[in-house]
């Protein structure tokens, strides 16, 4: 049975795809499992990069603490309460859509980069 290595681009490290330890990104067997590697059997980790997920995150506070602050405000200042909540919505979309872009860019890179 062949196993495939799997790549952490942020870490810049291998681990092996059976058993998941950090082997050398050059190993043709994982030294903890013995797995088998196929010569190109490179993929790259799926995990959403660090920024990404904290910008999603702040994407949500945002549209949260906006809600609350707007309905909050509202009662005594209409316009403001109004522009509390558009704030909250309008940032929220538009960095998760950000995100988006960057995952997809992402995507695209791992699709472009050759497999040594
Ligand atoms: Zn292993």
């Amino acid at each position: 049975m062949k196993y495939t290595k799997l790549y952490n681009e942020t870490t810049n490290l291998c681990s092996c795809g059976k058993c998941g330890k950090e082997i050398e990104l050059k190993a043709t067997e994982c030294s903890y499992c013995r797995a088998n590697f196929l010569s190109n059997s490179l993929e790259f980790s799926s995990e959403t990069p660090l920024p990404i997920r904290v910008l999603k995150i702040f994407a949500y506070i945002d549209l949260i603490v906006g809600i609350i602050a707007g309905l909050f405000t509202i009662k005594e200042n209409g316009i403001l309460g109004l522009a509390f909540i558009l704030q909250g919505i309008l940032i929220c979309s538009l960095f998760l859509v950000i995100a988006l872009i960057a995952e997809n860019i992402i995507e695209i890179r791992k699709n472009t980069t050759q497999k040594k």
